[in-house]
């Protein structure tokens, strides 16, 4: 009986069909629709996208997102889902090709109650991490100068966007379950 109760939920299918379609007030649905300078986008794959984060943990601070409005990873399908991860890669390369880092950072927050920032918009963060950084960005977090870095910063990436591009283009060859 319990189960029954469980299994019929109503506002929880409303919630399962509200996470497919974009909002008009999501800023991850948004950004696609301006320019790649206006958006900071770096690169647009087929189902996701990667730009710069315009609030960074760190200067360089990647995110991947799909176009599909999706809190989770449950609304994705096989192919969507690879090209995630394939682009998350291929973002790693381009940071370390370009900006040399000696980690990274590589997550997600799902809902917020994890401190997702856009809980409603599934997003993989890409923070490159240099030792000695932790002092680094307490020093500049307090400065007005980190919009010029972040322009500075996305301009280098885009000149370095080959890169990104034969990664990508190299794991999707090898692969022969993605349907292109
Ligand atoms: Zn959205």
């Amino acid at each position: 009986m319990s189960n029954l109760k469980i299994l019929w939920n109503p506002w929880r299918f409303e919630y399962v069909k509200s996470t497919t379609k974009s909002d008009s007030n999501c800023i991850f649905c948004k950004l696609p629709n301006k320019s790649d300078e206006e958006s900071y986008i770096v690169y647009r794959g087929k189902y996701s996208y990667i730009a710069l984060n315009a609030y960074p943990y760190n200067s360089g601070h990647l995110m991947i997102i799909p176009y599909k409005h999706v809190a989770c990873f449950d609304n994705l399908n096989n192919n969507e889902l690879f090209e995630l991860i394939v682009l998350t890669k291929a973002s790693t390369i381009l940071l370390r090709e370009t900006f040399n880092p000696d980690g990274f950072n590589i997550g997600l927050n799902i809902g917020r109650a994890a401190g997702a920032g856009v809980a409603d918009h599934i997003h993989i963060h890409v923070v490159p991490r240099w030792i000695g950084d932790t002092n680094f960005m307490a020093i500049i977090a307090s400065t007005k100068t980190l919009p010029v870095a972040l322009s500075e910063t996305y301009s280098i990436l885009k000149n370095n966007v080959d890169k990104l591009i034969n990664v990508i283009n190299k794991t999707l060859l090898e692969s022969d379950s993605f349907d292109q």
